[in-house]
């Protein structure tokens, strides 16, 4: 099925050896979900088009992903990084996220599957845009279901290059999330490139990126201590 499914919706034919892995990593979710809170997506037919194929839809809006850096912020059990990791094998995927746990999900796919274009950092975004070894580090930074817009722009647009790429993945109020996320992006050294509409097989609502093109270097007092971006979100 999401062999069908990427070739029809995303123009992208995975191969024998990718549809295999990612078969091990749906197997590998539902087992150790019996364990630890991993996802709520646990039908079969629901992790293939809500986990895997949504987070392959980034091919909509980057040309090619070979030899570019990419950081998956609040990455959670590995979406959209880990998917792009097995479907991009050229792809330098870092996998970000506050819970350890999570973590050691994906070091567990990552071993079982042989990527090795995979590295977990266990960090706050906030910590890890203020660290030399990260920040301004990345063509793209992306992240799926993780803070409101302006709060998750403080989080993405320091990690980016200048010239990279920040992409969110939003639900049906991108276009309001965007108008509300303005200033925050100004302030932060992005701008709106594009607002992307997504549509999956089998589900009713669209899903959007919005694109941020980094045009500025992000200032220096950005991003501030951990949690201040949700108490006081720049708006
Ligand atoms: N992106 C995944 C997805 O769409 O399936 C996971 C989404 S989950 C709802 C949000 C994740 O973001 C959690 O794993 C949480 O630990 C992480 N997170 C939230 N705020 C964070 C922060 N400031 N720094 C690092 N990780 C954060």
């Amino acid at each position: 099925m999401l062999a069908e499914y990427t070739r029809a919706c995303l123009n992208l034919e995975l191969s024998v050896r990718q549809l295999a892995q990612f078969e091990v990593l749906g197997d590998m979710l539902l087992d150790w979900n019996q364990r630890m809170n991993l996802t709520s997506i646990t039908a079969p037919e629901d992790i293939v088009v809500k986990h895997f194929l949504d987070s392959l839809t980034l091919v909509k809006v980057v040309p090619q992903f070979d030899r570019l850096r990419l950081i998956d912020v609040g990455t959670g059990a590995g979406f959209p990084g880990l998917a792009l990791a097995i479907a991009f094998p050229a792809l330098n995927v870092t996998l970000l996220d506050s819970t350890a746990k999570k973590l050691r999900f994906i070091q567990s796919v990552g071993e079982e599957l042989q990527l090795k274009n995979v590295r977990t950092i266990h960090v706050r975004a906030e910590d890890a845009g203020r660290d030399k070894s990260h920040r301004a580090s990345y063509d793209i930074a992306v992240a799926r279901a993780v803070a409101r817009l302006p709060i998750l722009m403080e989080y993405l647009l320091p990690l980016a290059k200048p010239e990279g790429q920040v992409i969110a993945m939003q639900g049906m109020t991108a276009y309001d999330d965007a108008n509300s996320a303005a200033k925050a992006i100004d302030a932060l050294g992005g701008e709106l490139f594009t607002i992307e509409e997504v549509l999956l097989p089998t589900l009713d609502n669209p899903r959007y990126l919005i694109v941020i093109d980094k045009i500025k270097k992000t200032p220096r007092q950005y991003p501030r201590q951990p949690g201040t971006p949700t108490r006081d979100p720049i708006q």
